[in-house]
């Protein structure tokens, strides 16, 4: 608008930013479980870590629970994205119960990397956040075997059976930086750590977190639409801090910005996390050009292509008992 041109108030709106092949996949698949079979439908955990994404399911009739004895006997529960260990699936299949399992193929593949350095004997190093539904998941798939390292101060406190049999690999959500300074501390400790295969910060982390670096030093402000509990989202607020932004906050909707964070700023940086649905950063931008930022810019830094297929229960080609 013309106020907001004379004022020089303006947004940078990253891209990539929002849903994720993982987290599209996800919802899609308790949608259509829904559709096929009608409420309720139970969920374990959030599907995502988003709350209006939760929210509105929970209004179609999705039933969230935090553990599978729950669940009705016989029921179909379906597994949220962020994975779980073989102990829920064990118990879920004790309670007979009908599972799809919608975890992110990126977090099964973490999974699958613990199996095999488990099988060879190795000493894992898990870097995650303690409490994070993901590492617990990927840590059950061998509890005795993987030691979570969260903070620099876990470093200190590893113990490994043989120090030239360690490996590192690490949740999918977290900051890059982060991540590599702890294996550098990790590396001090033990010379002969192994790297995984491949990076475990999945491409929408890491895709997410270069957007918005790009950005940051030229915003006075930086909101990141996601929810508390969504570890990618909170690291996106990090990462904005550590690139230069004046100033960072996670917000789930328009209402929770404080007008006082606007006082004095020119440049606006608007990002989301994995788990939020572009409706909301709309509803933000709407919002910011209401007061007067209504020229946007998208920062581009990155063009995702990539999708999943949905779990074979709701393949077309095979149907669900
Ligand atoms: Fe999968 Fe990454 Fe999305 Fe998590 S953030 S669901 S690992 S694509």
């Amino acid at each position: 608008s013309q106020e907001g041109q004379q004022a020089g108030k303006r947004v940078l709106l990253a891209k990539p930013r929002g849903y994720c092949a993982g987290v599209d996949r996800a919802v899609v698949t308790v949608e259509k479980v829904l559709e096929k079979y009608g409420p309720p439908v139970y969920v374990r955990k959030e599907i995502v870590h988003n709350r209006h994404v939760v929210e509105n399911l929970r209004e179609r009739g999705v039933i969230f629970v935090e553990d599978v004895s729950e669940v009705p006997e016989g029921a179909r529960v379906v597994f949220s994205a962020h994975g779980v260990s073989p102990a829920v699936h064990q118990e879920a299949a004790d309670r007979d119960l009908r599972t799809i399992d919608a975890t992110c193929p990126l977090v099964t593949k973490v999974h699958k990397e613990v199996n095999r350095f488990d099988r060879e004997d190795y000493d894992i190093l898990l870097i995650g956040h303690e409490g994070h539904e993901e590492v617990e998941g990927t840590a059950g798939e061998a509890p005795d075997n993987v030691q979570l390292v969260d903070t620099a101060e876990d470093v200190d406190k590893v113990e490994v059976r043989d120090p030239s049999k360690v490996v590192w690999l690490s949740q999918t959500t977290l900051s890059v930086d982060e991540t590599m300074e702890r294996v550098d501390q990790l590396r001090g400790r033990f010379p002969h750590l192994a790297d995984p295969p491949s990076d475990d910060i999945c491409y929408a982390t890491s895709n997410r977190q270069v957007a918005v670096k790009a950005m940051a030093a030229e915003c006075d402000l930086v909101l990141v639409v996601g929810s508390t509990n969504s570890s990618n989202s909170k690291r996106l607020v990090e990462v904005a801090l550590q690139a230069g932004a004046s100033a960072a906050h996670l917000i789930d909707y328009p209402n929770e910005v404080d007008e006082a964070w606007l006082d004095g700023v020119r440049t606006v940086g608007v990002t989301s996390g994995a788990s939020v649905p572009d409706v909301l950063v709309m509803e933000l931008l709407d919002w910011l050009a209401e007061r007067g930022w209504s020229d946007v810019d998208e920062v581009t830094t990155a063009n995702e292509k990539i999708s999943f297929a949905l779990p074979r229960e709701l393949r077309d080609s095979s149907p669900v008992r």
